[in-house]
């Protein structure tokens, strides 16, 4: 038999490229898929990195350059941004930021303009401000090919799985940091074999999903005893607060702190809503055959294959944790947020609020910015929610950087969750691992 001899090629842009020999700066919105995603740029060639992580300073240059009528994610990001602006040898015409942007109903329009206009008055102008289109499903990265958007997409979803683990796994380790660890080596592990991967897509979803098996040992070799008992919370809510934990003031590690397990809403699920979104928006446009409805759904099927291929990897691990599908998400909503009048962030939290419900979660959190409008029109729909599903406790918490007793409101939240536990009508249904009956010593070991 001829085997079929393949020689990996490293994909990089020219040198004429306008982002190569720059420093591309994306802001660190999730920990894992910033990582990934910067991962993506160097395996281009381009030189990324997240911004460092925020601390007080961001909040005061934030402050200094925002009226307050802006959402507290621009606050953070410009505040973030400034800090890399004013270090010391810091050439701004050899430095990108990177800042997503859309037409939807809210204020994310804004921060890129906003974020231009900053930088220009405190004599920055020369910076990129980088800034991809949600109604193409953010496609439209400059003028990267789609290759590029097929690598940013399985880093996309890659982190979320990554995430996933750690969610599921840290609230009952018994050695502390254990998951910690396996989440920060196995997105050392994804990043690298990402960076260096073959420009060819198969043989680099080879080396992704064994990446990914590797993180799925170290998973399953941290010693845990897993506890039925302990309420299990969906978390929805503005994207940037709800996964950024400077933002949120680490909610998810306070909530575990408390005994509660938490199940996030991830980033896949955003970019799989513009999608649907743009062929929703080309079909009202009269659009329904043309050239940008067949790349929008082929990009589409492509992606829905790729996710399979990486998320196939842990049928067993998220048993009882299955990600709806978006059109699943859309029906759920539809009752709640009028269609197609609403659109955005208020879709996606109601819909998925009503499906943890159906899960059997044991309560919901909603993480958004202080005056965030799709917080507060999600909150004026979840007492109507909780009732037409069974009492689930939903709670707001919002965000504007001011220190609240966040430990008190928890914990009296999560008394009622505990109390709706035991009389809710929606039963979750468990992995195999919590029947397991003690640490998971039977696991294989970790093999690099
Ligand atoms: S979703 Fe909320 S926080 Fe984000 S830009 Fe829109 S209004 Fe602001």
């Amino acid at each position: 038999m001829q085997l079929h001899k393949h020689r990996c090629v490293t994909r990089k842009v020219g040198a004429n490229h306008p982002l190569a020999g720059k420093a591309v700066y994306i802001p660190a919105m999730a920990e894992g898929s910033v990582e990934a995603l910067c991962a993506v740029l160097r395996w281009l060639g381009i030189d990324a990195r997240p911004t460092p992580p925020s601390n007080a300073r961001t909040v005061e240059l934030g402050g200094n350059y925002t009226s307050g009528d802006e959402c507290f994610p621009a606050k953070i990001t410009t505040g973030d941004f400034l800090q890399i602006a004013q270090q010391p040898g810091f050439d701004a015409r050899r430095t990108v930021f990177f800042m997503g942007t859309t037409d939807g109903p809210c204020r994310f329009g804004q921060y890129a303009p906003f974020l231009r206009k900053v930088l220009r008055e405190q004599g920055y102008g020369d910076v990129v401000v980088l800034s991809p289109h949600g109604e193409h499903g953010y496609s439209d990265f400059q003028d990267f090919d789609t290759a590029f958007v097929r690598a940013a997409w399985r880093a996309v979803v890659a982190a979320d799985i990554l995430r996933k683990l750690l969610l599921q796994t840290r609230p009952y380790e018994t050695l502390l940091g254990t998951a910690d660890r396996a989440f920060s080596e196995s997105l050392k592990d994804f990043c690298q074999t990402l960076e260096y991967s073959c420009s060819d897509s198969t043989c680099q979803m080879r080396s992704l999903t064994a990446s990914l098996s590797r993180a799925r040992a170290r998973f399953r070799a941290v010693p845990a005893c897993f506890d039925p008992k302990r309420p299990l919370i969906g978390i929805v809510g503005e994207i940037f607060c709800r996964l950024n934990n400077f933002s949120n003031q680490d909610l998810v590690r306070r909530l575990e702190g408390q005994n509660a397990e938490c199940w996030m809403a991830d980033i896949a699920e955003w970019i799989a809503y513009t999608n649907t979104e743009e062929v929703r928006n080309l079909r009202l446009a009269g659009r329904t055959y043309s050239w940008p409805m067949i790349k929008s759904k082929l990009r589409s099927r492509i992606q829905h294959a790729d996710e399979h291929a990486l998320r196939s990897l842990f049928v067993e691990d998220f048993e009882g944790y299955e990600e709806p599908g978006i059109d699943e998400v859309l029906k759920l909503a539809r009752p709640y947020v009028p269609f197609p009048g609403a659109e955005g962030e208020m879709v996606t939290n109601v819909g998925r609020s009503a499906w943890l419900a159906l899960r059997g979660a044991d309560g919901i959190v909603d993480i958004s910015p202080f005056t965030c409008m799709n917080g507060v029109v999600s909150e004026a729909i979840y007492p109507k929610l909780s009732r037409d599903y069974g009492g689930i406790p939903i709670r707001n918490f919002y965000f504007d950087g001011q220190q609240s007793d966040l430990d008190r409101d928890i914990g009296i939240y999560l008394e009622l969750a505990r109390s709706y536990r035991g009389k809710k009508p929606y039963m979750r249904s468990y992995a195999r691992r919590f029947s397991w009956p003690e640490h998971r010593a039977d696991m294989p070991e970790v093999v690099h």
